[in-house]
Formats: C-alpha cells, sequence, structure tokens
C-alpha cells in the first residue's frame, strides 16, 4: 500500500487544527503544531512535503516561520493561510518564504482539497527532477571518466601493439618473432578484460532487476569451477547455508561474485603458506549475507573507501592486470538489487568483502 503523504499544519487556533486534522486525516498523515517552535521540532525528526501556515501567529509571522524551513527542507511545498493578504506580505511570501499558494481564510474545504492534492503532484515533481539530476551529474562524471580511461586504458595497449609490430617487421629471428607475439598477446588479453569489464558495466545499468529462485551452493560451485583454474594451487572453500527459498537476481550475483573471487585470486600473498578464498553465504526468509575473504595482499585503511570508485586501482596492485572497473560494477549491482556492501582489510594478512541482500521472495 502506497504510504499517506505528510502534511504540516500550524495554527494558534486550536479548533482550526482538530478540523483540519479531522477532514484529512483519510487521505494525509497529518501534523499539528499550535506554534513555530512546535512546528520546527516536528521538521527537525520529519521530513514534510506539504507545510501549511497560518500568517497571524503571537511571536511571528506565517511568512517568517515558513522562511526559517527552507534551507532543511528545499524541496516542500509553502502555502501560507491568510484573512486578509496586502501587497507587502505577497511580495515577503515570495521574496523570502518561497510560498507557492495562498489560501484565504475560512476556506472552502473542497478548494483546500484540491490546492493540496496540486501541490504534492508538484513536490512529486520536485523530488523527481532532483533525483534525475543527480543520475545525470553521476552519468556525467562516469563519462567523463571513461573517456580519460578509454585514451588511456584502450590506447596504451594499441599503441604498444603498433610498436612491437614495428619491432617484428624489422626482425628477421625467429626467436625474437615468438616474444613479439607473446608481448602482443599480453596487450590483446589487457584490450580484452577492459572491454569484458565495460560490457558488464553496461549490462548492469541498463538491466532491470531480475527475480530468479537461487540456489547458493549451486551459485558458489559455478563461479569457484570457473575459476580455480586461474590459480590451481589455491584453496578454494565454500560453505553455503541456506535455510529457505531464496529468490534474487542470478545474472548480477553472479557478476558480484565473480568479481570478488577472482580479485581474491588475483590479489594473494605470495608468502603466506596455504594461499585460500573462501564463499560463505548464509541465507533465510529476508536476506543473503556473502563474504568473501582470502589471506592476500590486503588493503590498507585509506584505501578501503576508494576501492569502490571507478578505475581506482591501489599502487601495490598496479603490477596485476586490472582496469579498476570491477568493484565499481559490484557496489552498483549490490545496490541495484537493495543491498548493501562493505570491506574488512589488512595488509598481507587479508581481506573480507561482505555483502548483504534482500530475499525477493514476495513479489514486489
Ligand atoms: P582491478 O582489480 O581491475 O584493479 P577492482 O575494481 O576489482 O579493479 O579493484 C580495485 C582495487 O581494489 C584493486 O586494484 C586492488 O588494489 C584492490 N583490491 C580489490 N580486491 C582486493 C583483494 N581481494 N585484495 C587486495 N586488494 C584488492
Amino acid at each position: 500500500m502506497n504510504e499517506k503523504v505528510r502534511i504540516l499544519y500550524v495554527d494558534d487556533e486550536n479548533n482550526n487544527l482538530v478540523s483540519f486534522r479531522s477532514y484529512f486525516r483519510k487521505f494525509y498523515e497529518v501534523y499539528t503544531a499550535l506554534n513555530a517552535k512546535d512546528a520546527l521540532d516536528i521538521l527537525n525528526t520529519t521530513e514534510i512535503p506539504i507545510i501549511i501556515s497560518d500568517q497571524r501567529m503571537p511571536g511571528t509571522t506565517g511568512v517568517e516561520f515558513l522562511e526559517q524551513t527552507i534551507k532543511e527542507h528545499p524541496e516542500s511545498i509553502r502555502i501560507i493561510i491568510t484573512a486578509q493578504a496586502d501587497i507587502e506580505m505577497v511580495i515577503d511570501s515570495i521574496n523570502r518564504g518561497q510560498i507557492t499558494k495562498f489560501i484565504q481564510k475560512p476556506w472552502d474545504w473542497e478548494k483546500l482539497s484540491l490546492t493540496i492534492e496540486n501541490c504534492v503532484l508538484q513536490y512529486n515533481s520536485k523530488v523527481e527532477i532532483k533525483q534525475t539530476n543527480r543520475e545525470l551529474a553521476k552519468a556525467n562524471d562516469e563519462l567523463n571518466k571513461f573517456v580519460y580511461s578509454i585514451s588511456h586504458d584502450l590506447r596504451s595497449p594499441l599503441m604498444s601493439i603498433l610498436g612491437i609490430v614495428h619491432l617484428a617487421k624489422e626482425s628477421d629471428n625467429k626467436v625474437d618473432d615468438r616474444r613479439y607475439l607473446e608481448m602482443i598477446e599480453e596487450c590483446v588479453s589487457k584490450l580484452d578484460l577492459f572491454i569484458k569489464n565495460m560490457i558488464d558495466y553496461y549490462k548492469n545499468s541498463r538491466g532491470e532487476e531480475q527475480r530468479e529462485s537461487i540456489n547458493f551452493n549451486e551459485l558458489g560451485k559455478n563461479v569457484f569451477d570457473v575459476l580455480k583454474n586461474q590459480d590451481p594451487g589455491m584453496l578454494f572453500e565454500l560453505e553455503a547455508n541456506q535455510q529457505s527459498d531464496f529468490y534474487g537476481d542470478s545474472v548480477r550475483l553472479q557478476v558480484i561474485l565473480n568479481n570478488l573471487v577472482s580479485n581474491a585470486i588475483k590479489y594473494q600473498n605470495p608468502q603466506a603458506k596455504m594461499r585460500f578464498v573462501r564463499l560463505n553465504i548464509t541465507s533465510d526468509n529476508n536476506s543473503a549475507i556473502i563474504s568473501v575473504s582470502d589471506n592476500g595482499i590486503g588493503i590498507s585503511k585509506e584505501h578501503q573507501e576508494n576501492i569502490f570508485k571507478l578505475f581506482f586501482r591501489t599502487d601495490n596492485s598496479k603490477d596485476k592486470e586490472g582496469t579498476g572497473i570491477g568493484l565499481y560494477i559490484v557496489k552498483e549491482s549490490v545496490e541495484k538489487i537493495g543491498g548493501s556492501i562493505s570491506v574488512e582489510s589488512t595488509p598481507m594478512v587479508g581481506s573480507k568483502f561482505e555483502v548483504i541482500i534482500p530475499n525477493k521472495k514476495e513479489n514486489p
């Protein structure tokens, strides 16, 4: 069921508050206050889309009170109720109070009702515009980073290939030729990795969230089966404790696990006696907690937040192939399915990534 929209009405006449509340409480979540101070107290703890105030109150005017609500509640729609509006007050309301509507006292209930409905629509579109702006700013930021990265991560292996081809053209030595081919192969796999990551990124940002039945044990096994050939000497431990049916987005879960497990393999500590990656999944009716731990090179505290940013790589990981896109995709995917991700890590001891996702058992 849709939540009721919250309205706050401030008036020093209690009778008005009582009749307002009884008329509107069926349609809205109504808050009332006898003075500006009580109203500000309510606004301190609650986000209220529609704020209505009487103009004449002891101590402060409605316009003054509404002016004080602008900073903390910029999206809220402000309405003033007044018996007489003179021109000075109208100017003040527009200039200082960002007031959208005037309502004449005594009011006509139907008109008031219609005005509030319109204001709710206006509030919703304000919030939508703000959200769209935020998304646009993020998309713009990502685009800038992509352009930068394409010029570097895509161009530099291509330039290397071109350089090697020039060398190979000059060479008449078979051993050298083989070495050149190997170097080209390395550059091509760098390009391929970058493109693969881009496709994952694109799939995640475009695709709607899916809802399928998940078997965590199978999912974990599949991920390990594909990745364990990358280091057969490493210990792969899987523990899945699934207590009930679980529904979620299996493609995104695979992307998340693939990235976390392949990082655990990639950033291992060569000095560790027994290198391991441990995948632990516990799920119930409400959620699943998935952790991927390793005893690899770890991540210093200062970088633990940055690793989820697009194209971020720590200095000590630069000798491994990578693009800095993986964990960004992981975080975006986790958020897209309504979950959260955190990391605990100690340099040269190991890292533990923990993902918590909701069970989408009920159809939304
Ligand atoms: P990439 O691996 O392509 O560099 P990611 O976005 O997957 O990109 O990871 C970002 C950075 O986070 C890596 O460059 C590495 O420095 C660090 N990192 C990620 N996972 C681990 C891990 N398991 N152990 C140590 N460092 C890690």
